[in-house]
């Protein structure tokens, strides 16, 4: 990892405290974090306190303003000890990248100061803008904003996130993106949360929305879809470490099961899957950047789906070689074959999710030949 002298000392710092709170808190816990009919709220408190809120905050607003290799490095660590806190903390920075990026400087000096600190921590509800058909919300406009109507079919963090970036499609087919807060009114009720496969804790919840009066000062800002197409295609490769992360943690559990039953096997396993791992690390720190070029789109989607399915392969090895036990609510190894299974839908797009089946197509068994013919 690129880790040390290139990073500014007071990011390299942060990602060293981000590592002793990954490996004392997070990690000894995630089973129990997974587990939990409730968010991860001591762990996240534990990054905030660290300063790790603010990770990606502009220093101006009280952050440490942190870009690209740092964030990543920091989320593949998080991710390696416990993926629901990885989730949850890793929406409030989406918010806060949002919340950075948007043309408000009241909203930037209002909000980001206490996100960064973390005494308010932000949600976001944008992924149904990605859906074809009728808009899940709509944004009418009206005298000093707009009313929202409809349902985000998922936002993670209920009860725990007090303002939320929502997206709403306009009359012109545009997309309006603001903040709201995440409270429930007669204008807004959330869904019970979830009970899901994986991230279960993580208060993810529906919520519809009921004529909510947005005034003109919360926009954060208003494009087109191919202006979102565009962010979309730039950000294929920004949620590849968290199936980096549940990679590490599989070939450290391979290790330590190697260790522990004197398997060389598992060994080997486990240095195939990191020398494999650190080749799609490198591609990914290619091509991240690259967005200009006229072979990143394709490039970075096949990179993306290779992070996924390494991630589902590499738990699945851990789960193999932990036997029976593995499939003990309390044992890693299935909270992290879930985990890598989440990976796979989180934050997809439509292309996203055709790189990921084109690559479980191509890795199939085929008639006449192929891979995975069995030999
Ligand atoms: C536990 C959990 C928590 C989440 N939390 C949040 C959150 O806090 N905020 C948030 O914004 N999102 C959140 N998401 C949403 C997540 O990012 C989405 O799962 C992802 O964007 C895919 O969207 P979807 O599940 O709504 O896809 P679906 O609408 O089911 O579609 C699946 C895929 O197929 C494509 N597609 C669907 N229909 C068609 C069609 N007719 N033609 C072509 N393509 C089509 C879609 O673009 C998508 O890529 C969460 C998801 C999960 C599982």
């Amino acid at each position: 990892l690129n880790t040390g002298p290139s990073y500014d000392p007071a990011i390299a710092d942060a990602l060293g405290r981000g590592r002793r709170v990954a490996r004392e808190l997070l990690a000894p816990r995630a089973e129990e974090s997974d587990q939990a009919a409730v968010p991860p709220a001591e762990n996240v408190r534990a990054l905030a306190v660290e300063g790790l809120l603010g990770l990606n905050v502009p220093r101006a607003y009280g952050g440490l303003g942190a870009l690209g290799a740092a964030l990543r490095e920091h989320t593949e660590t998080l991710a390696a000890a416990c993926g629901v806190t990885t989730f949850v903390q890793g929406q409030h920075q989406s918010a806060c990248a949002f919340i950075s990026a948007g043309a408000s400087e009241p909203i930037k000096e209002r909000l980001l100061p206490p996100m960064a600190t973390g005494d308010l921590l932000g949600a976001v509800a944008f992924s149904h803008l990605r859906r074809p058909g009728p808009p899940a919300v709509r944004a009418t406009p009206v005298a000093g904003g707009f009313v929202l109507d409809g349902t985000a079919p998922w936002v993670t963090g209920w009860g725990l996130m007090r303002v939320a970036v929502m997206g709403g499609t306009l009359p012109d087919d545009r997309l309006l993106y603001a903040v709201i807060p995440l409270e429930e009114s007669e204008h807004l009720c959330a869904s019970p949360p979830m009970r899901l496969c994986a991230m279960s804790a993580s208060a993810t919840v529906a919520v519809t929305l009921r004529g909510l009066f947005v005034p003109e000062t919360e926009v954060l800002k208003t494009i087109t879809r191919e202006q979102m197409a565009a962010t979309d295609a730039g950000a294929i490769l920004l949620v590849t470490p968290q199936p980096f992360g549940v990679t590490r943690a599989s070939i450290a559990l391979l290790r330590d099961l190697a260790d522990r039953r004197d398997r060389a096997l598992f060994r080997q396993v486990a240095e195939t899957l990191e020398r494999e791992l650190e080749e799609v690390r490198a591609r990914t720190e290619h091509w991240i950047g690259r967005t200009t070029d006229p072979d990143y789109a394709a490039s970075a989607l096949s990179i993306r789906a290779w992070a996924v399915e390494l991630g589902v392969r590499a738990a699945h090895a851990a789960l193999a070689a932990s036997g029976g036990s593995g499939n003990a609510l309390d044992h890693p190894a299935q909270r992290l074959v879930r985990e890598s299974v989440f990976y796979t839908l989180v934050a997809q797009t439509s292309s996203v999710q055709a790189a990921v089946l084109q690559r479980l197509r191509d890795r199939s068994w085929h008639p006449g030949g192929g891979d995975g013919a069995p030999t």
